[in-house]
């Protein structure tokens, strides 16, 4: 069996990894100039920082063998288990399943995942590429792009909503901030998380990265830059800061699926769509997709 998977973030590597330990062909392209796709980690003055995903979480079985063997190998760290939640004048800490986060950043562990496998970076897919066998590993607004019109697949990628997201790397001079590791801001106009990357990459840098409303993003997507110093404001007096030493804004046109989907992925007409989406909109679900793909594919032969 030959396959081709266009998209190199967790879903489409997961699905590579499984169809290649079962012997199938299979070979990767992807748009970008490295794999990790929103498992994103940038280098700003030549630190490391996680820009896409703030952590991941590892309550399937299967992922959590893949995510304790990255642990025993040092490449992830179990961050942890409590977080803030701010809302208003309101601070409470909240305690849930362990959250994992990487010393070289998250995308290393995709980087880990895709080794030995044939991937090509920087290669833009287009529509006539998809034929045979293809998995289609990415949001499905960008999926339909590379579907007819009619496609099966392309009703179910066109039909799904996705709300957009602005990342804000904010370095500071020095860190002056209370332990809090990663924040929810609840009922905020303008931050929906504040994470401290300098705790979860463990190197203690005076960085924090916020993460912007879905509303928020929305009025920026044209012009991402030019919200950067109102999301730094609005950082500094959630924690008192004082301005940080540089500013960073990526822009996340599709941050993340609006609706899950109530089945692991699709498959039609030899089409398979995977991704976060199908399922609750996380790193794991991603994992778990690409994986049940490929485990179908085997199935079928
Ligand atoms: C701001 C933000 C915060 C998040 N926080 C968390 C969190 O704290 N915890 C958590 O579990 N999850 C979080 N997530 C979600 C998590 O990042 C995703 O669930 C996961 O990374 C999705 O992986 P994926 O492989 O499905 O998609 P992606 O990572 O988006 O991969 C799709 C890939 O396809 C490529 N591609 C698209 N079109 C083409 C084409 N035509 N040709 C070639 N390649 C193409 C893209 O470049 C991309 O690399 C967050 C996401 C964002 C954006």
């Amino acid at each position: 069996m030959a396959v081709l998977v266009i998209g190199a973030g967790i879903s489409g590597i997961a699905c590579a990894r499984a169809l290649h330990d079962a012997g199938a062909e299979v070979r990767v392209v992807e748009r970008g100039h490295v794999v990790g796709g929103r498992l994103a980690t940038k280098r700003y003055a030549g630190r490391p920082t996680d820009i896409g995903a703030a952590y991941l979480t590892a309550r399937d079985p299967g992922f959590r063998t893949v995510v304790d063997d990255w642990t025993a190998r040092g490449l992830a760290l179990p961050w942890t288990d409590t977080l803030l939640a701010i809302e208003g004048g309101v601070r409470e800490r909240t305690t849930g399943p362990t959250r994992f986060a990487a010393a070289g950043g998250l995308r290393s562990l995709v980087v880990d995942l895709a080794s030995g496998l044939d991937v090509t970076t920087g290669h833009t897919a287009t529509a006539e590429e998809v034929t045979g066998t293809v998995v289609l590993a990415m949001p499905g607004p960008q999926a339909a792009r590379l579907l007819p019109a009619g496609h099966p697949a392309h009703r179910a990628a066109a039909g799904q909503r996705w709300h957009p997201a602005l990342a804000v790397t904010l370095r500071y001079a020095d860190r002056t901030w209370p332990d809090f590791k990663s924040a929810f801001v609840n009922g905020h106009p303008v931050l929906q998380s504040v994470a401290d990357d300098g705790s979860r990459r463990g190197d203690g840098a005076p960085v924090l990265v916020a993460h912007t409303t879905p509303d928020h993003a929305r009025g920026h997507l044209d012009a991402p830059e030019a919200a950067g110093p109102e999301v730094a404001e609005a950082v500094g007096a959630l924690f008192d800061l004082p301005a940080p030493v540089a500013v960073h804004v990526h822009r996340w046109t599709f941050a993340t699926p609006a609706y899950p989907a109530d089945t692991p992925f699709l498959l039609a007409d030899g089409v398979g769509l995977v991704g976060d989406a199908w399922g609750s909109p996380r790193v794991e679900t991603a994992w778990l997709s690409g994986t049940a793909l490929a485990r179908a594919l085997v199935d079928e032969v």
